[in-house]
C-alpha cells in the first residue's frame, strides 16, 4: 500500500511549525525521523493531510551540557546519540540504549523526540527518560511549558502532549559520582523491539550502600514502567547485601497490565522482565562498584 496524498511542509522554526498546525488543525501532524510515522500512513493506519516536518528546525538539533542536565534537542537523531562522548559519560543509559534501536537505517533517521513522542511501551528511549526523571520542554500556542517524564506518557502511543503541541527537547540529569547503568532486553532478533527489557542506573556511597537508583521497564505495560517498589527496597541497603534475583522479582510484581500477544503470555513477559532487571542490576553494581 501507499499513503494517501498529503501536502509537505518544511518549517525553519518551532513558531513557523507551530502555525502551520494551527492552520491545518486536525488534518496535520508532525513529521520528525518519520520511522514510525510513515510505516503507519503507508499501511493507512494513519491519514493526515499535512505534513510538518520538524528535521529542517536547527534550534531543535544538538546536545549541549547545562551544568547537570543535558539538553537534548527533539530532532536529534539517535545516531547522533549513540556516537555522543558527551552522553557516554553523562548519560550512559542513552548511549547503551541507542543500538538496541532497531537497525543503523532507523537510527540514522529516528529522533529522540519522535521515539518520546510516539511513546512505544516497548521502546528504549522513553524507559530511560522515566528511569532518570527527564524534563520534556515542549511549546504550543499557549506556550512553552515542562512535563516530568512521569507525567507524559498516558497509554499506548498517547502522551500529555496536545495536538497543536510540539516537544522541543528533552533534559536527562548527569549523575556523578559512583555510578553504574546498563541496558538488558530480549528480543527474538536484532533490530526488533523487545518482548521486555531494563534499564539501569544506580549510584553508591562510599560504604558501598545504593544511594539512589532508577529501574524503568519496557514492554511490560501499555506504558513504560518505573519499579519505583523496587528502588524504594534497595535505597540505603548495602549493595552486597542485595539479592539480585529479589530485585527483578520486585520490580514486575507490581505491574498491572503485561501485554499478551504472539511473542510471548503475559507470564512469560513478566518472567522475561525480572531476568531482564536482574541482569541489568548485577551489571550496573558492578561498574558502580569498580568505577
Ligand atoms: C523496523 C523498525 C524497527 C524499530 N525498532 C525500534 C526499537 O527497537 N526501539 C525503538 O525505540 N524504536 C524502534 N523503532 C522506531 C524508531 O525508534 C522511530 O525512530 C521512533 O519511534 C520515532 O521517531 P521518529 O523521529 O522516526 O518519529 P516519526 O516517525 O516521524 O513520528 C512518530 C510520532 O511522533 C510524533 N512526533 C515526532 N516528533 C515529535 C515532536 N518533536 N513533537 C511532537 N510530536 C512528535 C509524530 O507526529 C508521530 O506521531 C523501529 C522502527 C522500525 C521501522
Amino acid at each position: 500500500m501507499k499513503a494517501s496524498r498529503f501536502a509537505y511542509h518544511a518549517p525553519s522554526t518551532p513558531a513557523e511549525a507551530l502555525a502551520l498546525l494551527a492552520e491545518h488543525g486536525d488534518s496535520a501532524k508532525v513529521l520528525a525521523g518519520g520511522q514510525s510515522l510513515i510505516p503507519m500512513l503507508a499501511m493507512r493506519l494513519a491519514v493526515f493531510d499535512h505534513l510538518v516536518d520538524l528535521g529542517r528546525i536547527p534550534e531543535l538539533v544538538g546536545i549541549e551540557r547545562r551544568g547537570d542536565t543535558v539538553r537534548i534537542g527533539a530532532a536529534t537523531t539517535h545516531a547522533a546519540v549513540e556516537s555522543s562522548a558527551d552522553l557516554a559519560g553523562s548519560v550512559p543509559l542513552l548511549v547503551r540504549a541507542a543500538p538496541l534501536i532497531g537497525h543503523f537505517q532507523i537510527r540514522n533517521r529516528g529522533t529522540v523526540g519522535g521515539a518520546i513522542a510516539h511513546a512505544d511501551p516497548a521502546a528504549e528511549f522513553p524507559a530511560v527518560a522515566l528511569a532518570l526523571d527527564a524534563q520534556l520542554e515542549t511549546v504550543s500556542p499557549r506556550g512553552a511549558r515542562t512535563i516530568p517524564a512521569e507525567k507524559f506518557f498516558l497509554g499506548t502511543w498517547s502522551t500529555a502532549l496536545a495536538d497543536d503541541e510540539i516537544l522541543t527537547a528533552v533534559n536527562f540529569p548527569a549523575w556523578r559520582g559512583r555510578t553504574g547503568h546498563a541496558v538488558e532486553e530480549l528480543a527474538r532478533r536484532h533490530g526488533d523491539f523487545a518482548i521486555a527489557g531494563a534499564v539501569v542506573a544506580v549510584e553508591l556511597d562510599g560504604a558501598d550502600r545504593v544511594r539512589r537508583c532508577g529501574i524503568g521497564l519496557l514492554g511490560l505495560g501499555s506504558t513504560p514502567e518505573r519499579a519505583t517498589a523496587a528502588e524504594a527496597a534497595v535505597t540505603g541497603t548495602a549493595a552486597g547485601e542485595i539479592d539480585p534475583v529479589e530485585v527483578g522479582r520486585a520490580a514486575v510484581s507490581t505491574l498491572q497490565s503485561v501485554p499478551a500477544d504472539l511473542h510471548g503470555s503475559a507470564d512469560y513477559r513478566r518472567r522475561v522482565g525480572a531476568a531482564m532487571v536482574t541482569r541489568a542490576w548485577q551489571r550496573a553494581i558492578r561498574e558502580a562498584h569498580d568505577g
